[in-house]
C-alpha cells in the first residue's frame, strides 16, 4: 500500500528520508552487528548516538551552552508535575497562562505543589485565541510563568512571547519545537513531548537554564530531578534509546534541508495554502482568531455534524487521514507539522473545494 497523508495530531509523519534510513539501519548500525534497539545504552555506539544527538539540537535550535539539554520520557504531560517540582524552589508560586486544555492541565497538575495562579485564560472563548498578558499580569516574586506555546487541540499559538521581566519563562513546546526559529534566552525552560515533530513517542526533551536546576523538593522523584537526569547525562537509567536515535536523524533531516529558517518558510507556505483557502470561502469556518492561528494545527468545521463526520470519513478513503478534530472543538483538525509535504496540504485544499461543491448546505 502507498503511504498517505497522515494529518493526525500526534503521534505524527515524520520524514520519509528518516524512515527510510532508519529502516535501512535496521539490523545493523554501523559496524555495531546489531540494531539500535538492542545495543546497550552504556556502549561507546550508543554514547556517539546520544551525544551527536544532543550537539545537532543545540546546532539546529542554537541553545547556549549555559542551557542543559536532556532526554527524558513519560511525555509531556510529566513535566506537568516536573516543573513546579523543580522550579518552585523560591517563593513557592508560579503563575500559568490558560490556554488550552494542555496548559489547563499543567496547572492543575502544579497546583499540588504551591500557590498557582490563572493569570489569563480564554476559556471563556473555548480557547479559541490566546490570551494578551503584560509584565503587570504577573506576580513579581512568581518562582516562573508557565505557557503552552501553542495549543494543539484548538489550533492556536501565542503570537508573542510573554514578557516576564526577570521571572523565568517556562514553555510547553511540544507541537511546534522545530517549526521555526527561536530565542531560547527568553525562556527560563522548554518542553516537549517528541511524538510531535521530532521522534516517536516515549521521548520527552527539557531545555533548562542552568541556574534553575539544583533546588528541587526533597521530595522530588530522583527520575524528575533535572540536577539528577543533567549529572547522570540523561543516563541516570535507561533513557528511550531508540527515540533519541529517530531525533538524531531528525535533526540531521533538517539540517541537511537548511535549518529552522527553511522549515518556518516550509511551515508558513503550507499553512498559508490551508489560511488563504479557509479566508476566501463562507463553506468552512475557522474558530481561532486570525492573530492567533497556529501554524501547525488547523482546525476548522462546517458548522454541521453529519456533514463534518462525513468529510472526516470521505478525506480518510482520499488518502487524507485522521483529519477529525478533537472532541472539545469537533469538526476537523489538520496537523500539518515539518514532515508534511507542500503535496498533502495542496490535495487537502483541493479536497475540501470538491467536498463543499458535492455537499451544499441546506
Ligand atoms: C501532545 C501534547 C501534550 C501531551 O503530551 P504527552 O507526551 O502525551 O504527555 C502536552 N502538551 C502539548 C502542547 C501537546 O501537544
Amino acid at each position: 500500500m502507498e503511504r498517505v497523508f497522515n494529518f493526525s495530531a500526534g503521534p505524527s509523519m515524520l520524514p520519509e528520508e528518516v524512515l527510510a534510513r532508519a529502516a535501512a539501519e535496521m539490523l545493523c548500525y554501523e559496524d555495531s552487528g546489531m540494531s539500535v534497539m538492542e545495543m546497550s545504552h552504556r556502549s561507546p555506539v550508543y554514547e556517539k548516538i546520544i551525544t551527536d544527538a544532543e550537539k545537532l539540537l543545540r546546532e539546529v535550535m542554537q541553545i547556549p551552552d549555559y542551557y542543559k539539554v536532556l532526554f527524558l520520557q513519560g511525555g509531556a504531560s510529566t513535566q506537568f508535575a516536573a516543573v513546579p517540582l523543580n522550579l518552585l524552589s523560591g517563593s513557592g508560586r508560579a503563575d500559568y497562562i490558560l490556554s488550552g486544555q494542555f496548559s489547563t492541565k499543567a496547572y492543575q497538575e502544579a497546583q499540588k505543589y504551591g500557590d498557582i495562579v490563572a493569570v489569563a485564560s480564554s476559556k471563556d472563548k473555548n480557547f479559541s485565541y490566546v490570551p494578551k498578558t503584560e509584565r503587570s499580569s504577573f506576580r513579581k516574586d512568581a518562582d516562573y510563568v508557565h505557557i503552552c506555546f501553542n495549543n494543539t487541540i484548538y489550533g492556536t499559538k501565542f503570537p508573542y512571547i510573554p514578557d516576564t521581566g526577570d521571572i523565568p519563562l517556562v514553555a510547553d513546546m511540544s507541537s511546534c519545537i522545530l517549526s521555526e526559529p527561536i530565542d531560547v534566552r527568553k525562556f527560563g525552560l522548554i518542553y516537549a513531548g517528541a511524538q510531535k515533530n521530532m521522534s516517536a513517542a516515549g521521548l520527552t526533551i527539557v531545555i533548562v537554564r542552568e541556574d534553575l536546576i539544583g533546588n528541587a523538593r526533597g521530595d522530588t522523584p530522583a527520575m524528575l530531578d533535572y540536577k539528577i537526569m543533567a549529572d547522570n547525562g540523561s543516563m541516570y537509567n535507561t533513557p528511550p534509546c531508540w527515540c533519541i536515535y529517530i531525533a538524531k536523524l531528525v535533526y540531521e533531516w533538517i539540517i541537511s534541508l537548511g535549518g529552522l529558517e527553511e522549515m518556518k518558510k516550509r511551515n508558513e507556505k503550507k499553512a498559508k495554502l490551508l489560511y488563504d483557502y479557509l479566508d476566501s470561502q463562507d463553506y468552512y469556518i475557522a474558530p481561532v482568531e486570525k492573530e492567533s492561528r497556529s501554524m501547525m494545527n488547523v482546525t476548522f468545521v462546517t458548522g454541521n455534524a453529519e456533514l463534518d463526520k462525513k468529510f472526516a470519513s470521505e478525506a480518510s478513503a482520499a488518502g487524507l487521514k485522521n483529519l477529525k478534530g478533537h472532541r472539545s472543538v469537533g469538526g476537523m483538525r489538520a496537523s500539518i507539522y515539518n514532515a508534511m509535504p507542500q503535496a498533502g496540504v495542496e490535495k487537502l485544499v483541493e479536497f475540501m473545494k470538491e467536498f463543499a461543491k458535492n455537499n451544499p448546505k441546506t
